[in-house]
């Protein structure tokens, strides 16, 4: 059966792909079974020409895949060129520091030497997400593949483009053949290949049930995995913080590529002395966001990138509004065709509601006022999810008890939370495991192979 990719924007077809059969998905585990046997072997120097070649590539095309992202999946264009050149930073941050990650480490012993020695461990298949389509892999890509690995990619049935525009970029940066491939395939064929003997390890980025899926197939098969899930990231405003400012990073934070982050800021908490100020200034805000055409210039909203997104979003709402919740926005006219919803901000919904306990994947926030950062700590804990975490405040005290307190895989004062090369990414709890990029993404498909000489 056909996959489509269709515009979220007006529902229509974009283009129809014919997805892989078993036959072309076992020649594609041959050949990267065959091609790791070489590549393996390449100088870190070699691995960096190619990797900085494809940091080249994907700049050369921020003006054709910038758009075609955009009408894949419906973010604002400038986001998505955006995020092509993200990819490209990630590409040249693991060409130029993957061998200093990876060196040797002495270790003192009886021997007369000793050392850990990083070593590629071979086929690792990723399972990726559609909401950044391009970024997701790369921060795996560019770290496995300068680590000595080589890739296979399952992107989702919505991105097929971008997923076959990936593997082009590597075609074209000249990587041998075999180094990364993308798999044309549904979720139903992903077992076989996280069992197929071939393929070492695995990665997912995406929801709770695909990731519990592959861990427990992995599992099953003595395979490493790192699991990125979803979040339901608290943003904390205290008394002391630049009111003005928390405001637009709050604003920023929760509608970042349409709403639909992992690491969006969804639960607000935010002090009762500032709390009125607070909440008018993010209505203001949040009602000025321009919703429409993500190719057009000025939009901040595009539509969600699936029709089961928008309808499961907007069920969420009415059942928090229905639990006792209040909508503080109108939802305007929006168009008739496409996936659209406007950006709503639900506040003190009550604990058994969607808005306070499930991911909310569009632009919706969640507002509470909090007595104290205690109070406002209890409220963030009190989650499935534990990924990122932003705190406003100027109080040293505050900014420690924070960053002691917090479940999270990440805690960011003043500042949203964003992904970043050089900073190691990742949750805990039902947010996953296992950390991407900095030094920990290139170590968590890696042999430490142990290495004492008498
Ligand atoms: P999803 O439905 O889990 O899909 C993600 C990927 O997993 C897709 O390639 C999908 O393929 C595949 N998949 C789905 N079910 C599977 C199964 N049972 N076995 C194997 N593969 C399976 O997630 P989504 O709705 O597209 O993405 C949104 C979720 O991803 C949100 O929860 C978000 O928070 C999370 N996310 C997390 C991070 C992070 O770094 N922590 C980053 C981005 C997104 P098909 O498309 O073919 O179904």
């Amino acid at each position: 059966m056909s996959v489509s990719s269709i515009n979220p924007a007006n529902e229509e077809v974009i283009e129809t792909f014919t997805p892989h059969t078993e036959v072309e998905v076992d020649a594609a585990l041959a050949k990267a079974e065959e091609h790791y046997s070489n590549w393996r072997l390449t100088t870190f120097d070699e691995r960096a020409k190619l990797m900085n070649k494809a940091a080249e590539v994907l700049e050369s095309h921020v003006d054709d895949w910038g758009p075609a992202m955009s009408r894949e999946m419906g973010k604002p264009l400038a986001q998505a060129q955006g995020e092509l050149k993200k990819c490209a930073w990630v590409c040249r941050h693991y060409a130029e520091n993957a061998e200093t990650y990876l060196k040797d480490e002495p270790i003192k012993t009886d021997a007369s030497k000793a050392f850990v020695r990083h070593l590629p461990i071979g086929p690792v298949l990723a399972v990726m997400p559609w909401n950044f389509p391009y970024w997701q892999v790369f921060r795996f890509a560019a770290p496995a593949l300068m680590a000595g690995n080589v890739g296979l990619l399952k992107h989702a049935s919505n991105v097929w483009r971008s997923a076959l525009n990936i593997e082009d970029v590597f075609k074209e940066a000249g990587f041998p053949e075999g180094c990364f491939q993308t798999l044309l395939i549904g979720s139903d064929k992903v077992e076989k290949v996280v069992r197929d003997r071939r393929v070492r390890a695995a990665t997912l980025t995406g929801s709770g049930p695909a990731g519990a899926s592959v861990a427990s197939i992995a599992g099953d098969e003595i395979k490493p995995t790192v699991l990125e899930l979803g979040g339901t990231d608290a943003f904390i405003v205290m008394p002391s913080a630049d009111l003005d400012a928390a405001v637009d990073t709050a604003i920023d934070a929760r509608t970042q590529n349409n709403g639909q982050s992992c690491i969006a800021a969804k639960r607000f908490f935010v002090h009762g002395d500032i709390y009125d100020e607070f909440r008018d200034k993010f209505v203001e805000g949040m009602k000025a966001l321009k919703v429409g055409d993500p190719l057009a210039d000025g939009t901040n909203i595009g539509p969600l990138a699936m029709k089961s997104i928008r309808d499961d979003l907007a069920e969420q709402v009415d059942k928090s509004v229905a639990a006792g919740a209040r909508a503080l926005l109108d939802q305007p006219d929006l168009p008739e065709k496409g996936w659209w919803y406007a950006p709503q901000i639900l506040e003190e919904a009550p604990e058994n509601a969607p808005a306070a306990k499930d991911e909310m994947f569009g632009p919706v926030a969640s507002l509470w006022k909090v007595t104290s950062l205690t109070q406002a700590i209890e409220r963030a804990n009190d989650s499935p999810f534990g990924l990122g975490s932003s705190v406003c405040t100027t109080d040293k005290g505050e900014m420690e008890q924070a960053i002691r307190d917090l479940d999270a895989g990440s805690t960011f004062i003043n500042s949203k939370v964003a992904s970043d090369p050089r900073l190691p990414f990742g949750g805990v709890k039902a947010s996953g495991y296992g950390r991407e990029l900095s030094s920990d993404g290139i170590r968590a498909f890696i042999n430490r192979k142990t290495v004492s000489i008498a």
